[in-house]
């Protein structure tokens, strides 16, 4: 399946329902937009598309170009005209730069990165907004998601909305508005976001690798909306690899395997993989994985017993281990040593 990056969005790569979207809200006039509705709808993509084309050096009344100087800064998050105001942990995962100053406490472990958009980026977007624009097409602030703003940081923003210095224009993307100061809202024109039909969604769905029955499937899970469906699709997937994976992994030690799994969790998935490798050494059908992913030579009996007793053992302390990434360590250790037993 491909995976979507967050560069080169450019405007053939959007969903028909958000380029419907680029265009009526490029027919209208407004310095400042909210747009709202749940997630999963493309919030962010079409403010994406938004600020691309007010940027853009030579724009469409269908969006940006995609060709030129600015649309490609945006490519690669350089463009000095537009600040994206978002939590730090946002920003690291679609690959946005955060202020030096904040790269080098995450660095130094002064701190972790924030989950709110915190006032300090606030403060650097005020002073962005009163510089003069760099390339001469105006400046632009994407906040999303603008929820994660806390009373602070949203003051702070709601007097720049009031007193708008000059050639700023503002996008803001939320997937829960009325977690928004009414303040905010009103100062904003709000624009809802448009389910796409169902034969449309469908369609960007097996354009993204998804089988008709899957995005069928996936798209009713998701309440019909599309982004959603394939992101639960993307992280299903990524599970059952990483399933499919699990037994090579422990006969390696990689605690890699089992790391961001909570300890019960990690537990039980090898109470799983312990219960099927006996299974197959007394040659039962394993219930839990593959035959083909689990080990097929002889193994000392006594070392998996021994193994599976640990585990119930550890069951028993999963919910308040002294130390968790240590527990998590030894699990590992425990089911390499019974995995490369020999009998
Ligand atoms: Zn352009």
């Amino acid at each position: 399946m491909p995976v979507r990056t967050d560069k080169g969005m450019d405007l053939s790569a959007l969903a028909p329902w958000i380029s419907r979207q680029v265009e009526t809200l490029l027919a209208q006039r407004g310095h400042a937009w909210l747009l709202q509705g749940p997630s999963g709808l493309g919030q962010l993509e079409l403010a994406d598309a938004l600020v691309r084309t007010w940027l853009c050096d030579a724009p469409t009344p269908q969006g940006a170009c995609g060709q030129c100087v600015s649309c490609h800064a945006i490519d690669v998050h350089t463009h000095a005209d537009l600040a994206v105001l978002m939590p730090e942990t946002v920003m690291i995962e679609r690959g946005w730069p955060l202020s030096e100053k904040a790269q080098a406490d995450i660095d130094d472990k002064k701190r972790k990165p924030s989950r709110e958009i915190r006032v300090e980026s606030m403060r650097g977007v005020i002073e962005f907004a009163q510089r003069t624009s760099g390339r001469g097409r105006g400046k632009a602030v994407l906040v999303y998601p603008a929820e994660r703003m806390n009373q602070v940081t949203a003051n702070a923003l709601l007097k720049t909305l009031e007193e708008p210095p000059g050639d700023v224009r503002f996008v803001l993307a939320s997937d829960a508005a009325h977690l928004l100061l009414p303040t905010i809202r009103s100062r904003c024109l709000t624009h809802v976001m448009v389910w796409p039909e169902h034969a449309e969604a469908m369609a960007w769905l097996t354009g993204n690798g998804l089988s008709e029955q899957d995005a069928q499937t996936m798209l009713h899970a998701a309440g019909g909306r599309p982004a959603a469906a394939l992101a639960a699709t993307t992280a299903a997937a990524s599970n059952a690899k990483s399933w499919k994976l699990l037994p090579k992994a422990m006969v390696k030690g990689d605690v890699g395997a089992l790391a961001d799994v909570p300890l019960p969790e990690a537990i039980a998935r090898l109470q799983k993989l312990c219960h099927d490798v006996i299974a197959m050494q007394v040659g039962a059908s394993p219930r839990f994985f593959a035959a083909a992913d689990l080990p097929t030579r002889p193994l000392a009996i006594s070392a998996l017993t021994r193994w599976w007793g640990q585990l119930v053992q550890s069951a028993r302390s999963a919910d308040h281990p002294l130390n968790a990434g240590l527990a998590a360590e030894s699990l590992v250790s425990s089911a390499r040593e019974a995995l490369n037993s020999k009998n």
